[in-house]
């Protein structure tokens, strides 16, 4: 999953990106309202963490506009200001959650996964397709309730391809779902994942479309 950060305090922003990271999403951070604007213009996120005091453009007005050209990314608002017209504006404007600075990362991690949950029509904090089962906040995935050992970037990329499951996701879009701006892909990363996983999970469960990308599918 990855997410865009918009966090004009360094030491902020900079600790925030950090633990997301650790958590397994793919972080772009950015520091004002333009360059938030840009690169929601890529279209490649699956949430937006949005300060509203910003420079250049207010979080708000970037929001607002966002969702008036259709933009329907979850939205969480992380702010400083504590004042109740700002959540009230916030979730009017077209933000689905709200947390006030400073907010335990436990707190945060959890708001993201509901919101994503969510977004993809998901009452179920777990995801549960054949005989795989996958937990996204204890990070753990079971086969046949057998606890698999995943590397981080497998976990991301199997929780792509489940979430929801069934859609076919080209090699390009999961490339974007697994690295932030600041990663260099390998060629042949994805598919080299996509090996490792077969492996663990049946060559059958993650199926090639021809010419468009991968699913996964029950046998
Ligand atoms: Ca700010």
């Amino acid at each position: 999953m990855r997410l865009l950060l918009v966090e004009d305090d360094a030491m902020i922003g900079e600790s925030l990106s950090e633990a997301l990271t650790i958590e397994n999403y793919a972080v772009d951070w950015v520091l004002d309202g333009r360059s938030a604007e840009l690169a929601l213009a890529h279209d490649v996120y699956d949430l937006l963490l949005l300060d509203l005091g910003l420079p250049k453009k207010q979080g708000l007005q970037v929001l607002s506009e966002y969702r008036l050209r259709g933009g329907m990314l979850p939205v969480l608002i992380i702010t400083a200001r504590d004042a109740m017209t700002d959540k009230v504006s916030g979730l009017d404007a077209g933000a689905d959650d709200y947390l006030v600075k400073p907010f335990d990362l436990d707190e945060l991690f959890a708001r993201v996964r509901a919101l994503l949950r969510r977004h993809t029509g998901r009452a179920q904090p777990v995801i549960t397709f054949g005989q795989v089962m996958l937990d996204p906040a204890s990070r753990e995935v079971f086969l046949r309730g057998q606890l698999l050992s995943l590397s981080a970037r497998e976990f991301a990329l199997l929780l792509a391809l489940l979430d929801p499951p069934g859609r076919v996701l080209s090699r390009a879009e999961l490339e974007e779902k697994l690295y932030s701006w600041d990663h260099e892909i390998g060629s042949n990363a994805v598919e080299v994942y996509i090996h490792h996983l077969r492996k663990k999970l049946g060559t059958e469960f993650i199926r090639n479309v021809r010419g468009v990308g991968y699913k996964v599918a029950v046998a």
